[in-house]
């Protein structure tokens, strides 16, 4: 059954369960370090569910980089010495 917007799967519908040593929401892509972005909370780190996905945890995930405001490098033809 599709999702509305914003909707997220119930631990019922996607088998969500004791991750017992294996794969786990804690090394799932969909993982956000809280919660989940497609299934309804509680989620916790060593629990699994059928739509796990292999990949660096939303919470881990590298941030924007810092430091330099976008638009704001040097100006066009400006040099730099
Ligand atoms: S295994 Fe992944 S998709 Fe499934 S509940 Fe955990 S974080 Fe969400």
């Amino acid at each position: 059954m599709p999702l509305e917007a914003g909707q997220k799967f119930s631990h019922d519908a996607c088998g969500y369960r004791p991750a017992e040593g294996g794969p786990a929401c804690g090394n799932c892509h969909h993982f956000t370090g809280g919660g989940c972005q497609i299934v309804e909370d509680p989620i916790a780190a060593d629990m699994l569910c059928d739509f796990h996905a292999p990949g660096q945890p939303q919470a881990e995930a590298a941030p924007e980089p810092s430091g330099v405001p976008v638009g704001m490098g040097m100006p066009r033809g400006a040099r730099p010495f």
